[in-house]
């Protein structure tokens, strides 16, 4: 291999690509690996970090699979790490709260299915729930405990990912992929910089951006930036000791010290700009069910944009049967959790190894790519 080729190239350092690099090094395959920015520079550096577990098995849903994958994998690499001296991954409850009587009928009725796979689960009343947190709201009917949930802080677990890739030999290119070229059985080139790299297989996983690079193969796989923004607080009290969550907003103390909620679904398409509209929404929305919050400082707010496909669903595999490009994105508001089986899945493609999770409905090629 020479300096500006490998087994293969990554376009995008979010925590899919690195997850890719951190298989496909294990598997001894050699990584070169572009981020116009920096690592985790976007997304995957912004995202609230909550890694929830699967409340049934949803044969009906084709992500399932993927995610229980992931959920097993996000075990995997945080015990990995942790044997190098990192420690990534904290055992945080959540609470899913129920805001109205219905919403309290089906979380009910989730505990009552008694589904071994959300673990320690129970159905908390508002009373039991202040000895949670006692300072929800007082007219919140109760909420589902989840004790089984795990938090991370994804830019520290997508930068932990690549070191763990570049001590096995990975390499970063600090540029933007400008073009991209499939050389057939050949394999890939990419130009970045001026100049010209070249690899056996290329993994496309640059979030939002993915679309663009895909076109240029003569390719469609549509895939849109969906802006979230969170706002973080030093809130008054003691940290809370769960992170809550209603309609499609959470809130949780995080190790920095500072109480961080959300969120956002915004399509402006790559704006990553914070707005005072946004921080307003997600302040009341968060001081309905944690009144105690009208009395915190905002200390800052993060946007950043999250990779939607047009089903929704994650995208992973090759753009027709014998390309070697593969694509790895579309987690949308699960891409933290999804992103290590997303990583590894297109590993394995590109390295010929069998993963065991058939990711045919998830492939580019539903879009007729
Ligand atoms: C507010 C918010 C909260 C969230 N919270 C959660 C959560 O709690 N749990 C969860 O599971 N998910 C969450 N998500 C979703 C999650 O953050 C994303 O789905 C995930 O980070 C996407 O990762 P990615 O690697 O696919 O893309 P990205 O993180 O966007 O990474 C893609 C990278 O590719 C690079 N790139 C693009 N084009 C090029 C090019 N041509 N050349 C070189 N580099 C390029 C970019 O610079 C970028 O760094 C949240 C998202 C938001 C917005």
């Amino acid at each position: 291999m020479t300096e500006n080729s490998a087994d293969v190239i990554i376009v995008g350092g979010g925590i899919a690509g690195c997850s890719a690099a951190y298989f496909l090094t294990q598997q001894g395959q050699s990584v070169l690996l572009f981020e116009k920015d920096s690592i985790a520079a976007h997304a995957s550096g912004f995202a609230f970090g909550v890694l929830l577990p699967r409340l049934f098995e949803d044969p009906s849903n084709p992500a399932d699979e993927l995610t229980k994958l992931s959920l097993e994998l996000h075990k995997q690499i945080a015990e990995e790490l942790s044997q190098e001296g990192e420690i990534v991954r904290r055992e945080v409850a959540s609470v899913m709260l129920a805001l109205n009587e219905v919403d309290a009928e089906q979380y009910r009725k989730i505990y009552r299915s008694g589904s071994s796979l959300i673990g320690d689960a129970r159905w908390l009343e508002h009373g039991e729930l202040s000895h949670v947190e006692a300072r929800i709201a007082p007219d919140i009917p109760g909420g589902l405990y989840l004790g089984d949930t795990a938090e991370i802080s994804p830019s520290q677990f997508t930068n932990a990912l690549w070191q763990a890739a570049e001590r096995r030999g990975a390499k970063l290119v600090p540029a933007e992929v400008g073009s991209v070229v499939s050389d057939g059985a050949r394999g890939v080139r990419v130009d970045a910089d001026g100049q010209s790299y070249s690899a056996g297989q290329l993994i496309v996983a640059a979030g939002p951006w993915s679309t663009r690079l895909i076109e240029q193969v003569g390719m469609s796989v549509p895939i849109e930036p969906l802006k979230g923004q969170i706002v973080r607080m030093k809130a008054p009290g003691p940290p809370m000791r769960v992170s809550v969550w209603w309609d499609s907003d959470y809130a949780g103390s995080k190790p920095d010290g500072l109480l961080w909620c959300g969120t956002t679904e915004e399509r402006v398409g790559f704006d990553e700009q914070t707005t005072d509209n946004a921080r307003y929404g997600i302040l009341a929305s968060a001081r309905r069910v944690l009144p105690f919050l009208s009395d915190a400082e905002v200390v800052t707010q993060t946007a950043c944009l999250r990779p939607v496909t047009a089903d929704g669903l994650p995208v992973v595999g090759s753009l027709t049967e014998q390309s070697n490009i593969i694509v790895a994105s579309g987690g949308g508001r699960n891409g933290i959790v999804l992103g290590p089986a997303l990583g590894r899945v297109a590993a394995d493609i590109a390295s010929g190894t069998d993963s065991g999770v058939d990711p045919e409905f998830l492939s580019p090629a539903r879009f007729g790519a």
